[in-house]
């Protein structure tokens, strides 16, 4: 079994980031990634808010460049999916691929927003199809959007985006909203807000751009046309953490429970970027905690030795 000091799942810009500073710090570091390298940020077609780029960037190249700079300093990469992390003296990392033993872990494996499942939503991604508010609502400024969802973030998001649009539906499928009653109370104070209860999205339409929503109302089946700029959806996220929950504590919706070191419930485990409860779900806040856990990391090990 290939030994290392320290192993990286996932290759998204947390992974990335904690990698460049493990390798940089002169630890034999491995990051095993099962897709592309860069995560999700390779999906959004500009980025605005990573600072150094005022004119924005391409998220692929944004990840591209964050890989490049990471292997340009040592860090070892593979693609294969990790299954497991096995205690023992040292940490074993279980793949498909084989097996690696590691003395400090740091978990990168983000999470992945629930889809709609609705034709247009993915042809449409980045053309006015969003799953995220603060990245994205700057675009609609004074145009009309749609919030999907009725819980927490859904509420979130739309009054994020009362701050930019001019009208912001909230499209439900029940009659009333599941968020916290703060929100609930904030959310019916807003003039910008409209519900639309008890209905679904059938279709995001638009030819190259978002126009409109087709709707369904779920009681009369009735089908209804939305005209709006923008749609943002906000039915929920996973966690990529089903495989890491006997080794280190989650909290009830699958996200690892972390310190503000990243460390986790399991000493030489770390975790960061969007698998982290608390994380702000952006690439600068990934990137941030990839760096306070390789540091914390590089200390672990130095106490250990
Ligand atoms: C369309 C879109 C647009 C966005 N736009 C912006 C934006 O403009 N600005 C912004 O700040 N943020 C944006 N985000 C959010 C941003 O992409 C995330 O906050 C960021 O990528 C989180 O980084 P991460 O490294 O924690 O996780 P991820 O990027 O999710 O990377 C995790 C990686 O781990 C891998 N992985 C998972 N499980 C395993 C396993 N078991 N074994 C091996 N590998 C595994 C995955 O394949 C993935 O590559 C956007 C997201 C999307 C989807």
């Amino acid at each position: 079994m290939s030994k290392y000091e320290v192993i990286i799942i996932g290759g998204g810009p947390a992974g990335l980031t904690a990698g460049l500073y493990t390798s940089r710090a002169g630890l034999k570091s491995l990051l095993i990634e099962r897709g592309i390298f860069g995560g999700q940020i390779v999906n959004a077609r500009q980025v605005d808010n990573y600072p150094g780029f005022p004119e924005g960037i391409s998220g692929f190249e944004l990840a591209s460049l964050m890989h490049e700079q990471a292997i340009k300093y040592g860090l070892e990469t593979i693609n294969a999916t990790v299954t497991a992390i096995k205690p023992g003296g040292n940490y074993s990392v279980i793949t498909a691929e084989g097996n690696f033993e590691a003395e400090a872990v740091i978990i990168a494996a983000g999470s992945e927003y629930r889809k709609l499942e609705v034709p247009g939503e993915e042809e449409l991604l980045g053309r006015g199809v969003s799953y995220c508010a603060t990245c994205d609502g700057f675009l609609f400024r004074d145009l009309d959007v749609a919030v999907v969802g009725g819980g927490d973030t859904a509420i979130t998001d739309a009054l994020e985006l009362s701050e930019h649009a001019s009208k912001v539906y909230i499209v439900h499928r029940r009659d009333q909203l599941r968020a916290g009653q703060i929100l609930k109370n904030k959310a019916l104070a807003q003039p910008k807000l409209e519900p639309v209860w008890n209905t679904v999205v059938e279709e995001i339409i638009g030819d190259n751009k978002v126009s409109g929503l087709s709707l369904r109302n779920v009681k009369t089946g009735k089908i209804t046309k939305l005209e709006v700029a923008g749609v943002f959806v906000a039915v929920g996220f996973e966690p990529n953490s089903q495989c890491f929950a006997d080794i280190v504590e989650l909290d009830e919706t699958g996200l690892i429970k972390t310190d503000e070191l990243m460390a986790t419930s399991a000493p030489g485990i770390f975790a960061v970027g969007d698998i982290r409860k608390n994380s702000p779900r952006q690439v600068a806040g990934a990137v941030g905690d990839g760096a306070t856990a390789a540091l914390s990391a590089f200390k672990y090990l130095r106490e250990r030795s």
